[in-house]
């Protein structure tokens, strides 16, 4: 009966533990989409908080947009499986992927508001190998 029991909490952990991971997987690819959602609108959150605060310029005036900052983020994006021969065996191994993603913020000093531009500047394999 012990080892039963013990298979049995076994089993609920792992079972929990899938659980988990399936969750943080589907949050990190809701959290890939919004960015890339954010990247092609061009939403900048900062405006839309401080749209109460500014003057909502027409479309006819010019605007003084200066660089206020420059932010690099990496994050990972996925896995991939690659093959390489060692002593004439055919391997795999997994490697991570990772995005460096450039923010660029600037600043108009006429109507007290900021934009964002989003950029991938590079795409990071974390193991060495050839590309396929
Ligand atoms: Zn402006
Ligand atoms: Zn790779």
């Amino acid at each position: 009966m012990y080892i039963i029991s013990i298979l049995g909490n076994y089993f609920t952990e792992v079972i929990l533990f899938s659980v988990v991971m399936m969750l943080r997987l589907l949050y990190f690819r809701i959290g890939i989409l919004l960015l890339v959602w954010m990247a092609l609108t061009g939403f900048d959150y900062r405006v839309a908080n401080l749209e109460m605060m500014e003057r909502i310029p027409t479309s006819l005036e010019e605007h003084n947009w200066q660089k206020s900052s420059v932010d690099y983020n990496v994050i990972e994006v996925g896995t991939h499986d690659y093959t390489y021969w060692k002593n004439f065996m055919k391997r795999t191994r997994t490697c991570h992927i990772s995005h460096r993603i450039k923010t660029v913020v600037y600043y108009c000093d006429i109507h007290n508001h900021t934009k964002s531009e989003t950029s991938l500047e590079e795409i990071i394999h974390s193991e060495r190998h050839r590309l396929e």
